[in-house]
């Protein structure tokens, strides 16, 4: 891993429990900040080692590969155990170590609800690694600092997001992206009970990126629940019409 004097700062950190998640909840914003000129990064926790498909080392040149197509400016894995990412000290402090060297103004965490008991751990386990992370009496080789923000990708869970961004401009790409890790969906023998068989994956994250569009007016979507109340300094300058 890089150290953190050869590291710029970075505007948005997505934090996942498994390679490919980024890129189906929150692939087309990390897209679109770095379209504006913003420096992003992706930390996924685990490997893919117990996954059905493909090995933790394809999964890893694949999530290379989607880095590249996402724009972003650092990508690394952690080694928490596939299918058992728990809470714990240990983990918070791994995490609380790349926040101090990313410093991140905004980190992106799954959704605290979810059928995956993993996406739904790492909502609670960033957070805490987050507020770990400035604490200046906890010791990791770099400075305490602590993210401005933290809002939650809610893609697959069934809330009311309290904004969604604009992906139009980048759902091709985000596809791509998903579709770099040709070990998990390209259409093989194994897990096909598991897994949707490749065509159909366009038609789902298209609908889903459509249905979240048009909640906020534009054709495609990704959503996100904040947990604090917005600020409002000019009325005039709200987003989204309501008529
Ligand atoms: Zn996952």
């Amino acid at each position: 891993m890089a150290e953190a004097a050869a590291l710029p700062q970075t505007d948005v950190l997505a934090i996942a429990a498994h390679r490919d998640d980024v890129e189906q909840t929150c692939g087309g914003t990390l897209l679109r900040m770095a379209a504006r000129g913003l420096r992003t990064a992706i930390l996924d926790l685990t490997r893919g080692e117990a996954g059905t498909r493909g090995t933790a080392e394809e999964r890893g040149r694949e999530a290379s590969q989607a880095a590249k197509l996402l724009g972003v400016s650092w990508r690394e894995a952690l080694d928490i155990p596939d299918g058992n990412v728990e809470n714990i000290y240990e983990n918070r402090a791994k995490i609380a170590r790349v926040v101090r060297l990313l410093r991140p103004r905004v980190v992106i965490l799954p959704y605290w609800q979810a059928r995956h008991p993993d996406h739904a751990i790492v909502a609670a386990l960033g957070y805490e690694a987050c507020f770990l992370a400035g604490l200046a009496k906890v010791d990791t080789g770099a400075a305490p600092y602590r993210p401005f923000k933290i809002v939650y990708a809610s893609l697959y869970a069934d809330v009311r997001p309290s904004f969604v961004v604009d992906i139009t401009p980048f759902i091709e790409q985000r596809h791509a992206s998903l579709m770099a890790y040709r070990s998990q969906y390209l259409n093989q023998s194994a897990g096909t009970a598991l897994f949707v068989p490749e065509d159909e994956i366009r038609e789902r994250t298209y609908a889903e990126a459509r249905h979240y569009g048009l909640l906020a007016g534009v054709k495609y979507g990704e959503p996100f629940v904040q947990k604090e109340v917005g600020l409002v300094d000019d009325l005039t300058l709200l987003p989204v019409q309501s008529i």
